[in-house]
């Protein structure tokens, strides 16, 4: 494994971009105000402009063009970004994440019931 202080590859940096994606859906509000699903969509129409692994962003490009974000509320949005990260998983050989909300609070928001990670 690479030390610490190096720059991140792509994985790390894919790591830690899902970590605050997911994270920043899952505590997206229920009803988002105009502002709100603007800002939103913003942060997310920049990541094919602006993400620092150009073959990642170009996928992702295309993959937004056919599947336009859904900014309307978290469920939604949790949801349509928990999709685009298995569009990658399974790209990648990867196994694809059950998207149920259920399922995506409890590795972004929650944690499991058992209060391993309280
Ligand atoms: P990651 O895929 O980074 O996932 C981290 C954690 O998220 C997992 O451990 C799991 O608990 C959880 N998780 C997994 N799937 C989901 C899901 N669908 N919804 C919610 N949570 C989930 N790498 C490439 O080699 N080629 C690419 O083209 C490429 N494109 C990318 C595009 C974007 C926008 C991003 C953010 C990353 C991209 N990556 C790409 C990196 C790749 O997705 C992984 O981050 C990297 O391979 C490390 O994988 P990992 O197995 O550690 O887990």
């Amino acid at each position: 494994i690479r030390p610490e202080h190096c720059p991140p590859d792509v994985e790390q940096l894919g790591r830690a971009t899902w970590t605050f994606l997911h994270t920043t859906a899952a505590y997206y509000p229920e009803r988002p105000t105009p502002t709100q699903r603007a800002n939103m969509l913003s942060l997310l129409r920049s990541l094919p402009l602006l993400y620092p692994c150009s073959h990642c962003a170009s996928h992702l490009g295309t993959n937004m063009q056919e599947h336009p974000p859904d900014v309307s509320g978290r469920v939604a949005l949790s949801r349509w970004l928990c999709e685009r990260h298995n569009d990658v998983n399974v790209r990648l050989g990867k196994e694809r994440f059950d998207c149920a909300i259920e399922k995506t609070d409890e590795r972004w928001k929650d944690g499991p019931s058992d209060g391993s990670c309280d």
